[in-house]
């Protein structure tokens, strides 16, 4: 059979004629209609990835939540891959290579610490432009190591090619939780209460202040940037921490998240993302949610109400999550969390009670009166 159909194809391409059908076309996409920025990043994953079917009994959680969760024995393995592009997620201008690998790698156990897995190993896949020197990517791989060395991480493979413009970072982190210690996006139930730890806003503020920097830098290259007194914001901005402690402080105090995601993108999206999954809303109060003295300062400076910083800014890399209204006293003492509302009913969808006592719908980029 198989002989046949080769012998078909050959006929086939011998009479000019291919089982490909491709129409070469300069990569000119621009007047495609189906423009990507109407979907929406999380649109696109869901258009993308709609229908891929789970063919493996140890894939146990694919897309859609921090992490992917396979089943290889006794513990659960759970991995996941984050990619930081030069122009995108980081300027060089202002981010000290150093900085860079740190985050990279730091972005993807806060993944897994979102999932409450604990991260063992790391891959790195990097792209990299002709800019750059091998002391430049040495500085990549001092944050690297040094971020794999504070978390107890192995760095255990990649990849490496070379790229048109810019550098690409891909790290993917494989780690470990027992079955019943995992936390998903879902199971939040419906009067949980509803948690952040450390504070919000503060990598939002560190961006723009770096952002106003660079501008004035560009404008006259003899302008060095002035950055006394802004070392909280730069440093949540430049050097973010993942929430091993958060987890550890949770797990000794016997308490296990309902639901729980890392704070990647602002606490609007990411509510939204537990309510999606859990089949909830959500109401929480605009003067809970933590926002540290210098984010508040740096915000009035540069005219952004905080709360939007809080809301929206992203980067923060902190845990947002869910716990049973029951363990309201206990989780109210936990050093290091806030508890800023409550779950709701789906039908109330995700709202916010701001000064007044005035009830906001919240949306992924801010929020609309009722
Ligand atoms: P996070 O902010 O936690 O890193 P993302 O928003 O990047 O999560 O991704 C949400 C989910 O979609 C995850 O399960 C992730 O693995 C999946 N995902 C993201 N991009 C892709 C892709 N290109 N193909 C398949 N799955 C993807
Ligand atoms: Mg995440």
């Amino acid at each position: 059979m198989a002989n046949i159909l080769n012998l078909l194809q050959f006929i086939l391409i011998f009479a000019g004629r291919s089982k490909y059908s491709i129409t070469f076309a300069m990569s000119d996409f621009e007047h495609h209609p189906d423009d990507i920025s109407s979907l929406g990043e999380f649109g696109l994953i869901d258009h993308l990835t709609r229908g891929i079917d789970i063919l493996n009994k140890s894939t146990l959680v694919g897309i859609g939540d921090d992490a992917a969760v396979l089943d290889y024995g006794k513990s659960r393995i759970v991995v996941t891959s984050d990619l930081l592009a030069e122009g995108i997620h980081f300027n060089l201008v202002y981010t000290p290579l150093k900085h860079l690998g740190y985050k990279a790698a730091i972005v993807n156990f806060s993944d897994i610490y979102a999932m409450n897995g604990h991260p063992r190993q790391l891959l790195v896949s990097m792209a990299i432009s002709g800019k750059f020197t091998i002391s430049m990517m040495e500085a990549v791989y001092s944050g690297l190591r040094l971020a794999c060395s504070q978390y107890g991480v192995d760095l255990v493979g990649g990849d490496t090619t070379s790229s048109l413009t810019g550098l690409i970072i891909s790290c993917t982190a494989i780690g470990e939780a027992n079955d019943k210690d995992l936390t998903y996006r879902k199971g939040a139930g419906i009067h949980d209460l509803i948690c952040v730890s450390g504070d919000l806003g503060g990598a939002y503020m560190g961006l723009q202040l770096l952002e106003r920097e660079r501008t004035l830098f560009e404008k006259d290259k003899k302008l060095q940037p002035v950055l006394e007194g802004y070392d909280y914001v730069l440093e949540r901005q430049l050097k973010p921490e993942a929430c091993r402690e958060v987890t550890a402080l949770l797990r000794r105090s016997g308490i296990k998240p309902t639901a729980m995601i890392d704070i990647s993108d602002g606490l609007s999206s990411e509510l939204m993302h537990i309510c999606k999954a859990s089949a909830r809303g959500c109401r929480i109060w605009a003067d809970k949610i933590p926002i540290h003295s210098e984010t508040r300062r740096v915000a009035e400076e540069f005219n952004i109400d905080p709360l939007i910083a809080a809301l929206n800014g992203g980067e923060d890399y902190e845990l947002l999550f869910t716990v049973p209204v029951g363990i309201f006293e206990q989780v109210k003492n936990l050093a290091g969390i806030s508890v800023i509302g409550h779950m709701t009913d789906a039908a109330e969808g995700v709202k916010m009670v701001i000064s007044g006592g005035t009830e906001v719908i919240l949306q992924a980029q801010g929020w609309n009166p009722l």
